[in-house]
This record gives C-alpha cells, sequence and structure tokens, in this order.
C-alpha cells in the first residue's frame, strides 16, 4: 500500500488509562488494523518472542511473519540494537521540549528520520498485509508521539487518553501478571508519587502536541465507559472511517450492561488484556475509590491537581 493511503491512529497517555480496551473496540472496525504498542515490539516481539495477542509466538505468527517480510525483507534482517541506539537518543520524555520545536537540531533531525523511518515501513507493512487503511499503534509514549509528528509524510493523528489520576496511580501498584512471557513475569509497578509524575508529564506532553499541527482528540476513559457506542463513533469519525454506524453491532447493552464482542487481534506487545476473546462486560473500574489508602489518595491528587481540574475530575463528574 503507498504511503499516502493509509493513516495511522496513535493512542497515547499514561499507562492503565484504558488504551488497551479502546485499540480493541477500534479493532473491530472495518477497515482498521490494530498492531499493539509497537515501541515494545522490536523487543518483545522479534527478539523475546513473546506472545502475539492471537496466542501464537511472535516468530510463529503467520500475519506478523507476512509483516517482516514486507517491511525489512524477514526479522532476521532488522537491526533492533540499532532501534534501540535511536531509541535512546531521540524517543525520551526528556527530549520532548526539543522534538516540539518546528525544526530540530540537525543531529536530533537525522537520527529521528532514521529512527521513524522504522516505524514508517511497519506501519506500511501492517497496511499492506492487513489490506487496512487505518493502523493503530497504541504505544502510548507522548515521546514517541512527538517523533513521529515530526515525519510529515506520515498521516498521524493522535487520541489523548486521559483517565483520573488517582485511578491510575492506584492502578499501577497492583501486581499484574504478564501471560505473554515465560516464567513468573509482572507488570512494572511504581509508586503513587511516582505514577503520579509520570501522569503529569505524559498528558502535559500531550496537551503540549494539540498545539501543534498534529491532530489529536481528547478522550476520558470516564465518559468513554458509560457511552461507548458514541465514544467510539467519535474516534471513527476523528479517525475519518467511513459509516461508522453501520459497524457498531459488535457493542450491545446500555450502561453498566454494556458489552464488546472482541475478535483475537495480532498485537505484539501491551497489557494482558489484548488476549482476550469473546463478549467481554464493560463497566468502570472504580476500585481504587475503595482500596487507595488516604494518603496515596491525597499525595497523588496534589501532586496532579492542575490538570485534574483541567480535566474536569474535580467537579464530581466523573
Ligand atoms: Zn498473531
Amino acid at each position: 500500500m503507498a504511503l499516502g493511503d493509509f493513516k495511522v491512529i496513535y493512542l497515547g497517555g499514561m499507562g492503565r488509562s484504558g488504551s488497551t480496551l479502546i485499540e480493541r473496540l477500534l479493532g473491530e472496525l472495518p477497515g482498521v488494523c490494530i498492531a499493539g504498542e509497537v515501541v515494545h515490539l522490536w523487543e518483545r516481539g522479534v527478539v523475546a518472542n513473546e506472545r502475539c495477542g492471537c496466542g501464537t509466538e511472535f516468530r510463529s505468527c503467520e500475519f506478523w511473519s507476512r509483516v517482516g517480510d514486507s517491511a525489512f525483507g524477514g526479522w532476521s534482517n532488522l537491526d533492533v540494537q540499532r532501534i534501540a541506539e535511536l531509541r535512546a537518543s531521540v524517543d525520551r520524555t526528556r527530549f520532548i521540549p526539543l522534538l516540539a520545536r518546528r525544526s530540530p537540531a540537525a543531529g536530533l533531525r537525522r537520527d529521528l528520520g532514521e529512527y521513524t523511518g522504522y516505524y514508517q515501513r511497519l506501519y506500511q507493512a501492517l497496511a499492506t498485509v492487513s489490506g487496512c487503511g487505518t493502523v493503530v499503534d497504541s504505544s502510548k509514549h507522548a515521546s514517541l508521539a512527538f517523533c513521529l509528528s515530526q515525519r510529515a509524510e506520515l498521516d498521524l493523528r493522535v487520541v489523548h487518553v486521559v483517565r483520573d489520576s488517582r485511578a491510575v496511580a492506584h492502578s499501577w501498584t497492583r501486581q499484574v501478571r504478564r501471560p505473554e512471557a515465560p516464567g513468573e513475569s509482572f507488570m512494572t509497578t511504581y509508586s503513587p508519587l511516582r505514577a503520579a509524575r509520570e501522569w503529569n508529564a505524559q498528558n502535559g506532553a500531550l496537551q503540549l502536541l494539540a498545539r501543534t499541527s498534529t491532530p489529536v482528540t481528547l478522550l476520558r476513559y470516564e465518559d468513554l465507559v458509560p457511552a461507548v457506542k458514541p465514544a467510539v463513533r467519535s474516534l471513527a469519525n476523528f479517525a475519518g472511517l467511513a459509516a461508522p454506524d453501520t459497524g457498531l453491532a459488535f457493542i450491545g447493552g446500555e450502561g453498566p450492561a454494556q458489552w464488546a464482542q472482541l475478535h483475537p487481534a495480532h498485537t505484539a506487545a501491551g497489557n494482558p488484556m489484548r488476549f482476550t476473546a469473546g463478549r467481554i462486560a464493560i463497566r468502570s473500574d472504580d476500585r481504587w475509590q475503595q482500596d487507595m489508602p488516604d494518603s496515596a489518595r491525597r499525595a497523588v491528587t496534589a501532586l496532579t491537581l492542575p490538570l485534574l481540574n483541567h480535566y474536569g475530575y474535580l467537579r464530581g463528574t466523573q
């Protein structure tokens, strides 16, 4: 598929904000191919051979084999170490002020071009192999969104996913198994304070991105969960997908009885929810309101106050 014939929807925001659910819902729309968190695909898929969302190990998954052939003439030709080096030199939260400039310095621009070139080849291969005109990358990191936004030839649109910082911080303290990895492996945990700082950094950076020429739309997890269909319809419009009304039969029920019927998807890395298929219930996860210690709740509220207020979380309208 030619470069101008597909677009990339990038899900940005702090982890544990519901981006995996959003990605899976988008993946049910006609003409949409979801890839998982591409930022982790190189290490966890290509190198560590962790399981794809379809349940097969990455290198045995036929879909990803075809993508690797189309993008790089086979995964064995890909220099993953080089991608890691480039990532360290351009794709970091602390580089965002440099990446936000209209024309970054020459050295940075060269590395950026090489780094995002790998992503572009991968996206193009995903579009070609799947036959879909829209590719979804749920990498989430604001820094990667900034890197990709510097690549003018890419039709990039960013969905900024936000969730209440207290809910997010509480979620990051919980131990969650990673079923895709061999043996006992768990998702990273953060202290509430670390999660609060990250929440500020990721959301603040995406606010900044919205002031550039890259199209950015904001979606609050708390607005998605009570009314899934309107939220998905609005995302489909943002993505420029034709006639989304006809393709939403996979979402049903009302209020707390809402459900979605999900197919297995070839997602390369991400939250364990990517392995769930069949009919899933969609209801709000507000365990933090009972389980989060008061001291942690107060500290996270204080640290994230300006943006919490900006997103309307202090008005009791969650
Ligand atoms: Zn697969």
